[in-house]
């Protein structure tokens, strides 16, 4: 088995001693690809450095919110500006109004926004705040779609079509999974049939507006349209997860490519400038459940916290520049058709899924409709690719679940050393 440099290796067996699986978050550990992961010390622009010296072409741009590359100069200036006057008060600031602000009108569909510290706070207080503002218990979830961690929301889906979810994770009681119902995404028949069955008990539908953890799966044509006229027939609410999309394919994420109004949308990731951060807005009328004003509980020690959000205001204002998104637009559709190119040359069955600086790979003929296709993909040819691209300096994903990331750092010449080793490690397999 391929593996990485000799102080990585000795940093994981002194990480494993202390911290469960030798990580902080799962996906870390490499477990996918079967190996042990290599410690980075230092990144800058479309290059991460690992401790034993060695570069890599970074793919994950820790896995969504570095859309400047790494280490960007707007960020980390503002970082230590806004550090010098102090990193926490623990009382309004006036970052947080300016980037609530922004957020708002950015996304039309948002009238008031609350910040958070990550993704998972944002889609667990979503929902609170949904079943407060409908006084209904049930939620429907989609087979493949990530939302974090919160018992709610770990929840899979139960033997035959329309039994409630079951716990995902050990310590998830079944009393709370069973008020989660879990479907199978792009499968409109089941969605029917679940409003049809408990329609008047549903409070919401979260969905990854394009889900992006399970591979990077695409909306078949009708399917958020469906979402969104379901849930306004049946008085439910529906939750766009736009943690990873939003403000990285656009200005108001995928609800402004798809031009529809979510009654929530939750944020992370890019709105911090890589510093922990979340947010979840919506209609002023069902925000304005929410403590002081409301009802619905929802707090945060660190929430609104100076740094990250200067440091994501800082991000937001590069990407709102003509070299922004349209760039990154270009980038994407250069690597596209340079894939395309290469799997096409190798005869390799394949398909691609791509919009602006996301892309996923999936090694299938089968079209990709939901996770179960996903996971019908050759996994071992995954595992080739990505041990053969790392040993070459190209850091992809290190699972076959995860959508891969371009940089507004990352230039042409980098995007065409990429193929021209995936082209070399593809020509071995
Ligand atoms: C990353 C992610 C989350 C969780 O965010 P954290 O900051 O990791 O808690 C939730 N939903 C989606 C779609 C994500 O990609």
């Amino acid at each position: 088995m391929d593996s990485v440099g000799p102080l990585s290796r000795k940093l994981f067996a002194a990480a494993k001693e202390h911290i469960p699986g030798g990580v902080n978050s799962p996906v870390r550990a490499f477990r996918n690809v079967g190996g042990e992961p290599f410690f980075v010390h230092k990144a800058a622009g479309s290059r991460i450095e690992d401790v034993d010296g060695k570069t890599y072409i970074d793919y994950i741009g820790s896995w969504g919110p570095n859309i400047l590359g790494h280490a960007p100069v707007v960020i980390t200036n503002t970082i230590h500006e806004v550090a010098k006057n102090g990193v926490s008060f623990g009382i309004p600031n006036p970052f947080e109004v300016e980037m609530a602000r922004t957020i708002c009108n950015w996304v039309p569909s948002v009238e008031k926004v609350r910040m958070c510290s990550s993704g998972t706070e944002a889609t667990m207080s979503a929902i609170r705040l949904a079943r407060g503002y409908t006084k209904r218990d049930f939620i429907i979830k989609f087979d493949g779609c990530y939302h974090g961690h919160s018992d709610s929301l770990l929840v899979a889906a139960g033997s035959g079509a329309l039994t409630h979810g079951e716990p995902d994770s050990a310590g998830v009681p079944a009393s709370f999974a069973e008020k989660t119902i879990v479907l199978p995404y792009n499968h409109p028949e089941a969605l029917e049939k679940a409003f049809a069955k408990q329609g008047e008990q549903i409070a919401a539908i979260i969905v990854e507006s394009y889900p992006a953890n399970a591979g990077f799966v695409l909306p078949q044509p009708g399917f958020l349209d469906l979402l969104r006229s379901i849930t306004k027939r049946h008085g439910a609410l529906l939750i766009f997860d736009e943690v990873m999309t939003g403000f990285r394919l656009g200005k108001a994420g995928v609800q402004g490519l798809e031009n529809l109004d979510p009654d929530i949308s939750c944020f992370g990731k890019v709105i911090g400038g890589g510093l922990p951060v979340g947010a979840f807005g919506g209609l002023a009328k069902i925000m304005n459940q929410l403590a002081p004003d409301g009802p619905v509980y929802q707090a945060g020690t660190l929430s609104g916290n100076p740094l990250a959000m200067a440091a994501g205001l800082a991000q937001l204002k590069e990407l709102a520049k003509p070299s922004g998104y349209p760039r990154l637009e270009e980038l994407g559709a250069h690597f596209e058709s340079g894939l395309r190119q290469v799997m096409e040359a190798k005869g390799m069955p394949y398909r691609l899924n791509r919009v602006g600086s996301m892309f996923c790979l999936f090694f299938t003929q089968r079209e990709i409709i939901n996770v179960d296709d996903v996971v019908k993909q050759d996994l071992e040819i995954f595992k080739k690719l990505f041990w053969g691209c790392l040993n070459k300096g190209i850091y992809l994903a290190p699972s076959p679940y995860e959508t891969g990331f371009i940089s507004l750092a990352h230039t042409e010449a980098d995007l065409d050393d990429t193929l021209s080793v995936i082209e070399d490690v593809i020509s071995t397999i």
